[in-house]
């Protein structure tokens, strides 16, 4: 029984007094409705501590955006496993499209060089996938094509390198608590959600993919989240199809009521 989850990608958004403001909307407007789903907010590194003091004894709980693989030492600039634990979270996402340096909505003056400063791979994906696992980190693990990708028909192939990449010596029992996100890049910040058949299509992508590496068992395990502008008045299409056992979400995410309101689509829909 896959349980279904929805999480809240507030990305770099909320100062301190903003994300407090947000999570006290968020609590009063969730009341008693997050026990029959998972749900958890991902606030700015800035914003951890604050967030999972405030969502303590709510069912609501706290991710990280990203993370380095290495527990310590001199890496200027990035957070471990045993930092975002220390914060209190319990999630962390990995391989997002935007620290991948793949954006939805059109950058013009993100130049190749500037892009690569975004740099997340493939390798660098697993690596994430490893620490993450070894920090005791529940991770989120985003793959999706891009609009070019697509035209060229080449989404499936990209959803499952990507899998199939994040998943290199990860074994069957970790990939089967695994959580994936199916984000197509020119769905995220757009407003362009993804039709909901082939959105649940491309997700069966990724189980497929899992199923190949691991087996039938362990893909029907894994849960697939399906992320690119979900909202209030598409999300009950979106989480009633067999193979979405969930929402990533970004904008909706930062207004209380709308992310209420797709938390609520999502009860009693465990695959
Ligand atoms: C995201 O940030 O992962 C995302 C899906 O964003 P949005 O919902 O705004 O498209």
């Amino acid at each position: 029984m896959r349980k279904t989850i929805i999480a809240g990608n507030w990305k770099m958004n909320c100062i301190r007094s903003e994300a407090k403001s947000l999570v006290e909307d968020l609590k009063v407007k969730t009341a008693g409705n997050t026990d029959a789903v998972d749900v958890l907010v991902c606030p700015p590194f800035t914003s951890l501590t604050l967030v999972a003091e405030l969502l303590e004894g709510t069912g609501i709980k706290v991710g990280g955006q990203n993370l380095f693989w290495k527990d310590k030492g001199a890496y200027t600039g990035q957070i471990s496993a045993p930092m975002l634990v220390d914060a209190g979270c319990e999630y962390v996402v990995i391989g997002h499209s935007e620290p991948r340096g793949r954006f939805g909505v059109a950058e013009p003056d993100f130049t190749p060089e500037i892009l690569a400063f975004f740099g997340d791979s493939d390798a660098t994906v697993n690596r994430k996938l490893h620490a993450a696992l070894k920090g005791g980190l529940k991770p989120i693990v985003c793959v999706g094509e891009t609009l070019a990708e697509r035209q060229a028909g080449n989404t499936d192939s990209v959803i499952s390198t990507q899998t199939t990449a994040a998943l290199k010596d990860i074994t069957a029992e970790q990939a089967a608590n695994l959580i994936f996100a199916y984000e197509p890049v020119w769905a995220i910040g757009t407003g362009e959600v993804c039709e909901a058949g082939e959105a649940d299509r491309v997700c069966g992508v990724v189980r497929s993919t899992v199923a190949a590496l691991y087996g039938p068992e362990v893909a029907e395990q894994a849960r697939v989240q399906y992320g690119g502008s979900v909202k209030p008045d598409n999300a009950v299409d979106l989480l009633s199809r067999p193979n979405i056992d969930g929402a990533l979400v970004g904008g909706a995410s930062l207004k209380a009521t709308d992310f209420a309101a797709i938390i609520a689509a999502a009860p009693e829909l465990q695959k």
